[in-house]
């Protein structure tokens, strides 16, 4: 079954939206086989972000990801990896479409696009790549 990566960042967790995530997780039919809270450390975040680590903005998403602990996990199901990159809806909140996780609660007043509620991987080898990084005992 395919499977793919997910995390509730920091925001996510410091406002309360585990249970509103996790429900449409659920209520999609997918299937939960990781799930677990963890102050994430910046060597593994480098690697999960080995595409974004020489970006000038790199540094303030290192340190929002690591300001509090996130809830990450591994959920599995036909079509798993796109369809929960729809379901997060656009990267910056501000073009997230009404009816997604970050169109309907990563409101971004400042403007900012870093916290964005959820991530998700972007294909099936960013899946399996993360996968590997986060839960290694899952190979
Ligand atoms: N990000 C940002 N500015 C950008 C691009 C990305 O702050 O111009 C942050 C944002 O939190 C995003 C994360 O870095 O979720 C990873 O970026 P990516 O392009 O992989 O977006 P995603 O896959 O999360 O939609
Ligand atoms: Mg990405």
């Amino acid at each position: 079954m395919e499977k793919t990566f997910f995390m509730i960042k920091p925001d996510g967790v410091e406002r309360g939206l585990v249970g509103d995530v996790l429900k449409r997780i659920e209520r999609r039919g997918f299937r939960l086989e990781k799930l677990e809270m963890r102050q994430i450390d910046r060597a593994s975040l480098e690697k999960h972000y080995a595409d974004l680590v020489d970006r000038p903005f790199f540094l303030g998403i290192a340190e929002f990801m690591m300001s509090a602990p996130v809830v990450m996990g591994v959920i599995a199901g036909p079509g798993v990896v796109a369809s929960w990159r729809d379901m997060l809806g656009a990267t910056n909140p501000a073009e997230a479409a009404p009816g997604t996780i970050r169109g309907d609660f990563a409101t971004a007043p400042t403007g900012s696009i870093i916290p964005n509620i959820a991530h998700g991987s972007d294909s099936l080898e960013s899946a399996q790549r993360e996968i590997a990084i986060w839960f290694p005992e899952m190979n």
